[in-house]
């Protein structure tokens, strides 16, 4: 058998370490019997493993007691609704920061449930840099601030906390939760699709200060009311059981690594070996504010453009795949998450370096 490097956007790569002992347990999860996937959620074997992952991610993320972790599904996307319905009742008005496609799909949607301000947009950079604290526009009055922490499209992502006062931060994390050690008390609410940096898609990880639960708007389906799904221990109604058991070994096997802080600096001597090369090259550009580039999805275009297919296609003989970059700004996208082994960055570098010489 042989693995390849997945530089997948998500779903992505997982560990190699999870993904074998899922294998060893699937037919006969620890004497039960059965799969995981064959489950009761109310059984004790399922409940048991629930709240393991639920009690690893709090001790990873240093999760405060008053926040309440919730394992939904719906995807970011459908959070995009989900956190209006609960949250914009509390004034009826939400800013929103526009850094790439991820927060406008945001703001769009939010539209529909309140009012909803644009505080800060990186349109005059064209997305390449996220806007300064300083010319931010916040309203007082809204019921939260919504940012998306990595923009897995442009590859711009904070490096810093931004201070809103009193005003709830809520932050789409999916393509960066876990990778890095952050306080949750700076935050109102988090979300995150799993399929970057926990686990299997079909699982949505909520992480909510309790006391802005309560405020769903009427509308709000009970399915993906906060307060119900809280109440139930998330399960209201059925979780995704086997997507929430393999994100609980992606959490046992981040703590085996030491934690977000080592997997920070893991991450950080990663992305340092791809934008080392791109800084060097006149091959090869990025064009992200050098403060504000991801550490995990790093996009690249060729100068000569009609080098792409050739230089895919050299990439997948060596066992290197999905570095196509979205379809939306082309050129590539290196997504080097927590999952993707140094030695596959340190292979797409030198396969970079060769391409270069031949095609520059
Ligand atoms: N937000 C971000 C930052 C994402 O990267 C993605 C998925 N690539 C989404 C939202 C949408 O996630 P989903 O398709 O799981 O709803």
């Amino acid at each position: 058998m042989s693995r390849v490097f997945n530089f997948s956007a998500g779903p992505a790569v997982l560990p190699e370490p999870v993904l074998r002992q899922a294998a060893d347990e699937m037919l006969d999860w620890h004497g039960s019997g059965m799969s995981v996937m064959e489950m009761s959620h109310r059984g004790k074997e399922f409940i048991s493993i629930h709240a393991q992952t639920e009690a690893t991610l709090r001790e990873l993320m240093d999760i405060p007691a008053d926040y309440k972790v919730l394992f939904m599904q719906g995807g970011a996307i459908g959070e995009n609704a989900i956190v209006p319905m609960n949250l914009i009742g509390r004034t009826g008005r939400a800013d929103y920061v526009l850094t790439g496609d991820w927060s406008k799909k945001s703001h769009k949607e939010a539209k529909t449930y309140g009012q909803v301000q644009v505080a800060a947009t990186a349109e005059s950079s064209k997305f390449t840099a996220i806007p300064k604290q300083a010319e931010w526009k916040l309203d007082p009055g809204a019921a939260y601030v919504h940012i998306c922490s990595n923009e897995t499209i442009g590859g711009v992502q904070f490096h810093w906390t931004p201070d809103t006062g009193s005003v709830p931060l809520v932050a789409d994390m999916s393509s960066d939760i876990l990778s890095r050690a952050i306080d949750v008390r700076k935050y109102g609410l988090i979300y995150a699709g799993a399929q970057k940096n926990m686990g299997p898609s079909g699982l949505t990880v909520v992480i909510v200060r309790q006391d802005l639960l309560g405020h769903a708007l009427p509308i709000t389906p009970t399915a993906f009311n906060y307060k119900l799904q809280a109440e139930a221990d998330s399960m209201y109604n059925t979780p995704p059981t086997y997507a929430i058991y393999i994100a609980g070994l992606v959490f046992q096997h981040v703590k085996k690594m030491g934690g977000l802080k080592a997997v920070e600096e893991h991450n950080r001597a990663k992305a340092k070996l791809l934008y080392d090369l791109l800084d060097a090259s006149s091959f090869y550009r990025n064009g992200i504010a050098r403060e504000d580039r991801s550490l995990m999805n790093v996009p690249f275009w060729l100068k000569d453009e009609t080098k792409n297919e050739a230089f895919l296609k050299g990439a997948e003989a060596r066992g290197m795949l999905q570095l196509k970059g979205h379809r939306s700004v082309g050129g590539m996208r290196a997504s080097i998450y927590n999952a993707m082994p140094i030695e596959g960055v340190q292979a797409l570098v030198q396969y970079m370096k060769e391409f270069e010489s031949q095609h520059g």
